[in-house]
């Protein structure tokens, strides 16, 4: 061991979730000492770790990364920027995304999920969109807390109604939506501006919240006495005082040396797939560990609108290091409108990538679909890439999900039909699974420990002193938007019981 850090709380993974514990955690307890162990390092292009690709002032890796994102859908992204292989040693390998059969995963009934390697997590590579948790979404078992919990959740990543838009282009693309839905929406639901964990900088560029702007220590740990970094660390499984979390055993990717770094409390924020790995490979096996993975069904959806279809509606440039001028939501309103509607407008350039000849409408449908037992991680004594329990994931829709997503698939037809007029060119595409990277449930929260869930609503791991679980992987209900603001409120809830218990 070449350096010690004598933790309060050690945090597994620097993510959005990994940031906002500790985030929230200094907010109440401004003292407890923190340790954030990660398996990645700094992406390349980035001015410091756990800051967002966006963000970097490196001119040629924002538009790289722009010019992935403006595809549009998580998958698409992921798709020009995963690594399908994983080197033999896990020195080699460059921190960023990797599909899971890269890691020595079985993932062919989830095969567009993807995960993070890298100090931030997918918080660097994020798009942001924030949309307000609401109905079946909101877990029945938080609901007494929900308006605070969201409040400091929303907070912590900044979240802006109205930072990309309406421009007047976007204000027709509304005016169409809320013809096509007829007002078949519930209060405060119809179209609007999609909320953002987005902010205006110093320089009056719009800024992504990522892990480094959560929690900047991230950034700059050294200069920090009561938090510590530690990058290029794989943590292979908690350690036990008899039940009782105690720290973490870790492999330094660099070396291959083993470490263990002890604290009175371990949080694990390391995804909705490694997250119950980790618990998995830590002899944490009750039944609901991997189990009930719910992802919504994803289909993709573009509409060319030629300006001569615009009624006159001004098109706006896009601002500089930005791919889309208007970020729209049309939320969705349980049975009468069940599809969260994640829209995008950008101009469209003739032929001559100079004149402005109309605007492209990126039109995503998330669909709810049923939270099932059966859909699950199976986990296996092979070791994956990284010497941690390797799983295949079984992953279906059943009948009732698979009338819900071709009804929206009709319904996504029909609305285009009307933004884009006769002359208007659509497409769509329904997505594979695992392409939202909005998995949840793995390791739900339950009222009691009943084989249900994994942990309580506070995120405390069942007859497990010391260890809790926070992220997408605790919430137990069928998530139907973007799941990052929902999945934040299970981290400060978090942050607010280990306070508490530090305090005791
Ligand atoms: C291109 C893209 C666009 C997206 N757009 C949106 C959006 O608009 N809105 C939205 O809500 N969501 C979006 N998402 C999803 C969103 O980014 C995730 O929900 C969120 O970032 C997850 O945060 P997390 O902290 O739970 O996990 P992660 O970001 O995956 O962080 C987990 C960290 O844990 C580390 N880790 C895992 N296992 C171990 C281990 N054993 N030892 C040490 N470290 C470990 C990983 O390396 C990783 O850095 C998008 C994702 C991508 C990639």
């Amino acid at each position: 061991m070449t350096e010690s850090f004598d933790a309060d709380v050690l945090i597994v993974g620097s993510g959005i979730m990994g940031a906002t514990v500790a985030a929230e955690l200094r907010r109440r307890r401004p003292t407890a000492r923190i340790l954030m162990v990660e398996a990645g390092t700094q992406l390349p292009g980035t001015e410091a770790p756990g800051m967002h690709l966006h963000d970097t002032q490196d001119g040629a890796v924002r538009e790289s990364y722009n010019a992935h994102a403006a595809a549009g859908t998580q998958s698409m992204y992921v798709g020009a920027a995963a690594h399908a292989g994983f080197p033999a040693s896990p020195a080699d390998a460059e921190p960023g995304l990797y599909t899971l059969g890269a890691l020595g995963h079985d993932g062919a009934q989830f095969p567009a999920a993807a995960v993070g390697w890298n100090v931030g997590g997918m918080g660097a590579h994020w798009t942001a969109a924030c949309p307000t948790p609401w109905g079946t979404e909101i877990p029945d078992l938080t609901a007494q807390t929900w308006e605070e919990d969201l409040a400091l959740a929303s907070e912590h990543l900044r979240v802006t109604p109205d930072l990309f838009g309406p421009t007047p282009a976007g204000r027709f693309v509304l005016d169409r939506m809320a013809t096509a839905f007829a007002g078949a929406w519930a209060p405060g639901r119809g179209p609007q501006t999609m909320p953002m964990a987005v902010f205006e900088g110093a320089d009056g560029r719009r800024l992504r919240v990522g892990p480094a702007v959560i929690f900047p220590p991230i950034a700059h740990d050294r200069a920090d006495p009561h938090f510590r970094l530690l990058d290029g660390r794989v943590v292979t499984r908690v350690l036990w005082d008899g039940d009782t979390a105690v720290g973490v055993a870790a492999t330094r990717t660099s070396t291959g040396e083993q470490e263990e770094w002890l604290a009175e409390r371990v949080v694990v924020c390391a995804d909705p797939l490694r997250t119950p790995q980790l618990l998995w490979a830590s002899g944490v096996r009750d039944a609901a560990v991997g189990r009930g993975l719910n992802e919504h069904a994803f289909i993709a959806g573009r509409v060319l609108v030629p300006e001569s279809e615009l009624s006159g509606a001004r098109i706006e440039g896009l601002s500089e290091g930005e791919w889309m001028t208007d970020s729209l939501w049309m939320p969705h309103s349980g049975p009468q409108q069940p599809g969260h509607w994640q829209v995008s407008v950008a101009p469209l350039y003739a032929d001559d990538l100079a004149t402005v000849s109309g605007v492209t409408v990126g039109i995503s449908v998330y669909v709810p679909t049923a939270v099932r037992e059966e859909n699950r991680l199976v986990f296996s004594d092979e070791p994956d890439a990284v010497g941690l329990p390797s799983f295949s994931v079984e992953f279906s829709y059943d009948d009732e999900d698979e009338g819900s997503i071709a009804r929206a698939m009709d319904t996504q037809r029909a609305v285009m039909a009307v933004i884009g007029g006769s002359d208007g060119i659509p497409e769509q595409l329904r997505l594979a699974a695992g392409s939202s990277l909005h998995a949840s449930g793995t390791t739900r929260m339950s009222r009691d420990d009943d084989g249900s869930g994994v942990c309580d609503a506070n995120g405390r791991v069942w007859r497990r002193p010391g260890l809790f679980v926070a992220g997408a992987s605790v919430l137990p209900t069928p998530i139907v938007g973007n799941v990052t603001l929902a999945a934040c409120t299970t981290a400060v809830r978090v942050a607010r019981a280990v306070a508490e218990e530090l305090a005791a």
